[in-house]
């Protein structure tokens, strides 16, 4: 773990924070997580910790970037993982995946998050679940204040627009966590006595 953290830090690859990895982990555990779908591999950390959270966890996660894609491999080889961890190369927004999972995790690039959610909401298995990632994005998503730098300010009202459609969101509930960089929490919402309820 320490090597990866290393790396990323060396070379500016943003994985996850620790306490937000620790979240992340604890949900799978405590929710019988089994098949994971995550969208921003980056160099496996994220998938690779979440796969360590339990021996009969399986994992499918996309990464566009060659090189990064290129030591994700290596470090789940590393790891042992491969057999549990699918990585596949590609931009998540130009694959198509026909599995249901129990778990979405969306990592990838901040002004694309509505896309993502809206592509991949179907391979969401009844009452499962969709995590995304930096909703707080620094804690620039809830300052008022006029960001100066334009590109910036871009993608900071995507992530605002992003936390408003989930909220406004009919098919998944949402609960927003501050911890690490931010995670918002969307249940799919799938009734429990679906079949005596006729007015569905
Ligand atoms: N989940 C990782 C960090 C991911 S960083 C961890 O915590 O360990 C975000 C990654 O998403 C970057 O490596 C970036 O290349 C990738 N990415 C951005 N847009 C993407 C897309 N459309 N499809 C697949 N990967 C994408
Ligand atoms: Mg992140």
């Amino acid at each position: 773990m320490r090597i990866m953290e290393k790396y990323a830090d060396e070379n500016n690859v943003p994985i996850m924070e620790k306490s937000g990895l620790k979240f992340l982990v604890n949900y799978i555990k405590y929710n019988n997580i089994k098949s994971i779908l995550e969208i921003g591999s980056a160099i496996g950390y994220s998938a690779i910790n979440m796969a360590l959270a339990g021996t009969d966890i399986s994992i499918t996660t996309i990464e566009k970037d060659e090189v990064r894609y290129l030591e994700a491999l290596k470090n789940i080889k590393r790891f042992n993982l491969d057999k549990r961890i699918n990585l596949i190369l590609g931009d998540a927004l130009e694959i198509d995946l026909e599995e249901e999972y129990d778990l979405i995790f969306i990592d990838a690039a901040k002004g694309q998050y509505i896309k993502y959610f809206e592509k991949y909401a179907r391979n969401v298995k009844k009452n499962g679940t969709i995590i995304s990632d930096n909703i707080y994005f620094h804690g620039l998503t809830e300052q008022n204040e006029r960001i100066e730098k334009k590109n910036l300010r871009q993608l900071v009202d995507k992530i605002k627009k992003y936390i408003v459609f989930l909220k406004e969101n009919d098919e998944f509930e949402t609960e927003f966590f501050r911890v690490g960089d931010g995670l918002a929490v969307s249940k799919r919402k799938d009734d429990v006595n679906e079949n005596t309820d006729s007015t569905k």
